[in-house]
C-alpha cells in the first residue's frame, strides 16, 4: 500500500466531499412551499382542470373524435326555430361529459377545437380536484364543468361559467363588440 492510499484510508475525504455539497445547500434559497397555506402558480402552458364554454361550443364533436381514449361524451338533438319568417335547424347539446379520472391531459381535445377562443381548454392553472370517491366526483357533466363543482380554482382564476379566458385564466374573455363597432354601440 502506497503512502497516498494509506492517508486516503485514514482521512475520509469522500465524507468531506459529501458534507461540502450538503453544506452548500444550507445557504441557498429554500424551494419548499408550505402547501396548502401557500401555492406555487403553475406555468402558463400547464394542463390542469378543463374549462368548457357551452355558449361558444358549436357541437362539432371534434374534441371527442380527437381524444385517443374516448372519454368525452356528447349527445345532442336538433330543434327548428323561426328567424325572420325562415325556419332554421339548430343543434342543442344535451350532454357534454368528460370522465376526468381517465384523462391523461394530452391536450389533443383542446387542439382540435376550432372556436376562437377555445370552447374546451386545459390551461386553467387549476388542479385541486382530488376526491375520496373517484367514479362520480371525477366525472364532470357540462353543469359541473361550468361551475367546477368539487374543484378548488387556483387563487384569482375566473370560473368557466363567468367567462374565463383560456389564454389568461385570471381574466374574462372580452365581450364581442356590437355589430357596427363603436358607432353602432352609440
Ligand atoms: S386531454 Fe384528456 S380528454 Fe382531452 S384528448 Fe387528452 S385524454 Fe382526451
Ligand atoms: S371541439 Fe370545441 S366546439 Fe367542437 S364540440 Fe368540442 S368543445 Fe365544442
Amino acid at each position: 500500500m502506497s503512502v497516498g492510499d494509506f492517508v486516503r484510508k485514514l482521512i475520509p475525504t469522500d465524507l468531506f466531499g459529501g458534507m461540502s455539497v450538503t453544506g452548500g445547500y444550507l445557504f441557498r434559497r429554500k424551494e419548499t412551499v408550505q402547501y396548502p397555506e401557500k401555492r406555487l402558480e403553475p406555468p402558463q402552458r400547464f394542463r390542469g382542470m378543463f374549462g368548457y364554454d357551452l355558449e361558444r361550443c358549436i357541437d362539432c364533436h371534434l374534441c371527442a373524435k380527437a381524444c385517443p381514449i374516448d372519454i368525452i361524451y356528447i349527445t345532442d338533438h336538433t330543434e327548428v326555430e323561426e328567424i325572420d319568417g325562415k325556419k332554421k335547424k339548430k343543434k342543442v347539446i344535451d350532454r357534454y361529459d368528460i370522465d376526468v379520472k381517465r384523462c391523461m391531459f394530452c391536450g389533443l381535445c383542446e387542439e382540435a377545437c376550432p372556436t376562437e377562443p377555445k370552447s374546451i381548454w386545459l390551461t386553467t392553472l387549476s388542479y385541486e380536484g382530488s376526491s375520496y370517491e373517484r367514479n362520480e366526483r371525477l366525472y364532470y357533466t357540462k353543469e359541473r364543468l361550468a361551475g367546477w363543482d368539487g374543484l378548488l380554482a387556483f387563487p384569482g382564476v375566473v370560473l368557466p361559467r363567468d367567462g374565463q379566458n383560456p389564454a389568461a385564466p385570471k381574466t374574462r374573455v372580452a365581450a364581442t363588440p356590437p355589430a357596427g363597432g363603436a358607432e353602432g354601440a352609440a
